[in-house]
């Protein structure tokens, strides 16, 4: 099968949603595309003395409401495609959280696991060069994404600055603390995210204390997901996954340990007294709360019918496409939508 093209399906959400509130045309045409965007090509001098040429993005959706915002991803999957998807996801994220922000979203075609240190920040600072002119406190605010981080926020700021002339912390966050990062970002995402499965059960009647829950992805949503679930919620986490595979256990998870495992092994797997999970069974075990904490598209129509949990809480974004959603619907699954559910990030 292959895989659904994440914007078409973020137009298609749109186009249902503006049916069911009788969207003015005019603004459901305004909505459905990016309002802007730009393609850059960026030579880095790589470890070996060659250079590199990578591709990169930064897509400004609507700003109708305020300065765009949204995170850049380093990922070699990368279209422009699943940016303007997330772009627009963004922009409906901030109109929800009624926050004074527009929707954006960067990225760059890259892999940052078989990438130095050094490599990794001359991608980072040759991305900023190339988009300086179109971002800025009041205009365009990046954050992290999938493979970004700190660090990479820290390097993007201080090119930035050092283009202005001056320090500019305002230009993007998920910055370390110490560069004027938000006390509570680095578990923001997640705690959103819980706090909404906490209003959740009250309409599904899942007991927290009772409850088994599966992780997939295990970054910075995901982990905090797990962490927070087991330490706030009192769940019990009976699967993680990342991008090598899965771990199942019904005794449970310790999240704690199971990030110092991947911190030292670059991975879940092989967790001890573990059994190895694909990422395709995760989605479908029988637990009562189900975390897609990845990347999009993974649930779709072919395994929705198998997915048995109560409650799904989309971290990610994008991960049920719309002919999934309505099997689920169907099936009496609770899915708590992304833009909601992974709104902690942007609103800290
Ligand atoms: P991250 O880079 O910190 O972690 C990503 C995790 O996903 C890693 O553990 C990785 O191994 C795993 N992964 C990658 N490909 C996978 C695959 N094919 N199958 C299973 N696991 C896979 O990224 P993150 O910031 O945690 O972002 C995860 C999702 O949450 C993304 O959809 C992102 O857009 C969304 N999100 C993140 C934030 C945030 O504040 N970080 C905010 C809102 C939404």
């Amino acid at each position: 099968m292959t895989k659904p093209n994440p914007f078409e399906v973020a137009q298609r959400q749109l186009d249902e949603c503006a049916k069911i509130l009788r969207l003015d045309p005019d603004i459901h045409a305004i909505l459905r595309v990016p309002a802007r965007e730009l393609h850059v090509s960026l030579p880095v001098r790589m470890d070996d003395g060659t250079i590199h040429v990578f591709q990169g993005f930064r897509v400004q959706y609507n700003d109708a409401r305020g300065p765009t915002k949204g995170g850049i991803r380093f990922h070699p999957d990368e279209t422009i495609d699943t940016v303007r998807a997330l772009a627009a996801w963004m922009t409906w994220k901030c109109a929800l959280l009624n926050l004074p922000l527009g929707g954006a979203k960067g990225g760059v075609v890259c892999n940052p696991k078989e990438m130095s240190r050094g490599e990794l920040e001359r991608l980072s600072r040759a991305y900023i060069q190339a988009i300086y002119r179109f971002i800025g406190p009041d205009k365009d605010i990046p954050a992290p994404d999938v493979y970004t981080n700190p660090q990479i926020m820290a390097w993007m700021m201080d090119e930035y600055s050092k283009i202005a002339g001056k320090n500019q912390f305002g230009v993007i966050t998920g910055k370390p603390l110490s560069l004027g990062g938000s006390a509570g970002r680095d578990d923001a995402t997640a705690r959103g995210g819980i706090f909404i499965l906490r209003e959740a059960v009250k309409e599904c009647g899942v007991d927290l204390k009772k409850a088994t829950v599966a992780v997939q992805g295990y970054g910075n949503a995901g982990y905090h997901a797990a962490y927070l679930a087991k330490s706030l919620l009192g769940c019990k986490i009976v699967a993680i996954s990342d991008s090598k595979g899965g771990i199942f256990t019904e005794k449970g998870l310790d999240p704690e340990q199971v990030r110092k495992h991947k911190t030292k092994t670059g991975s879940v797997i092989n967790f001890p007294n573990t059994k190895a999970i694909s990422n395709e069974e995760l989605l479908e075990l029988e637990v009562d709360i189900l975390i897609p904490a990845a990347l999009e598209n993974v649930i779709t129509e072919k395994n929705a019918p198998n997915i048995k949990a109560k409650i799904v809480a989309e971290l990610a974004n994008g991960p049920t496409t719309p002919e999934a959603d309505d099997v689920l619907y169907k099936n009496g699954v609770h899915v708590r939508a992304d833009f909601l559910c992974n709104a902690g990030g942007v609103t800290v």
